[in-house]
């Protein structure tokens, strides 16, 4: 299979799948595998407006009828009924994978809005275990990708220590260093204190991963002091006990429904992974796709 075919798998990210209303296959550069999307939000609800997102939000509709973790259950449970037998790999696009990607990585929840608003997350959690039961799957991953907005909620602790049982990880996001470049960023009401403290107390009672976008936002990249103040957040993170695994500094691979949100470039990337291990922490870069159809100069 052509290289560009590969990009072209690894950039669609689509939330739909067949009839699916919450469960969606996608192909994961960072898992070198499939992942297994769970979209709690497909009314597109977020407690963050991210410059760089790529979820369109004009279509809101507060009429939704909410989660059902029934249906995310019977979907979760075709989708690897077929991808068991061989015919999900059949199916457009998927037919396009080379086999070495053919393997099946982790659940995982993301979608079109921030997963921890779902009250229901713990019941859903329930629904993906049982299903991993009924396929006798013991140590699959998974997944919660969290804005770490809501972490302390009672709903969402439940969780967390019910994927502490099963092979669970939390993945939560920190985009800057400074309320006011987190305010400009992430375009949200949340106090940048509740971010931190909320990853702070996650992170002391797990491992997690960071997850932190940097983009050129109307041109520029992140100033030189936002960076100092993101490493900064880090090594407090660090030295009170947050026990960061990993920090995955990324940049856009997709189009953004913000069209003033450009990568930052391949140096810029990597240049902050160096000074986030300089601080004892273990750090990856993920540039834009070599392909990616945007302005790469700065
Ligand atoms: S937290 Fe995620 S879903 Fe919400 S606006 Fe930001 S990128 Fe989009």
């Amino acid at each position: 299979m052509k290289t560009g075919q590969v990009h072209l798998l690894f950039r669609s990210h689509s939330r739909h799948w067949e009839s699916n209303r919450f469960v969606y296959p996608v192909l994961s550069r960072r898992s070198q595998g499939l992942s297994i999307g769970i979209n709690l939000n497909p009314d597109t609800r977020c407690n963050f407006d991210c410059v760089y997102c790529s979820v369109d939000r004009s279509a809101y509709k507060d009429s939704d009828p909410g989660v059902d973790p029934e249906l995310v259950r019977m979907e979760l449970r075709e989708l690897l009924r077929d991808v068991r037998s061989g015919r999900f790999w059949t199916s457009h696009p998927f037919d396009h994978t080379p086999s070495l990607l053919r393997r099946l990585n982790d659940v995982a929840f993301s979608g079109n809005g921030e997963p921890t608003i779902c009250r229901r997350l713990p019941v859903v959690c329930q629904r993906i275990l049982d299903v991993f039961h009924e396929f006798s799957i013991q140590d699959m991953k998974i997944i919660l990708i969290t804005n770490a907005t809501l972490l302390h909620k009672p709903h969402v602790i439940e969780t967390l220590e019910c994927l502490d049982r099963h092979h669970g990880e939390v993945w939560a996001k920190l985009d800057a260093g400074t309320e006011l470049y987190y305010r400009m960023i992430d375009r949200t009401r949340v106090p940048f204190e509740r971010v931190l403290n909320n990853i702070l107390y996650t992170g002391r009672q797990r491992p997690i991963v960071i997850q932190s976008m940097f983009i050129r936002w109307n041109g520029q990249p992140p100033p030189p002091s936002e960076i100092e103040a993101y490493l900064q957040r880090l090594k407090w993170l660090n030295d009170n006990g947050c026990r960061i695994r990993l920090v995955q500094a990324y940049t856009v691979a997709r189009p953004t429904v913000c069209d003033t949100v450009l990568p930052v470039s391949d140096q810029t990337l990597d240049s902050i992974v160096d000074r986030i291990r300089q601080i004892g922490l273990d750090a990856q870069s993920y540039p834009a796709p070599a392909d990616q159809p945007m302005d790469r100069s700065v």
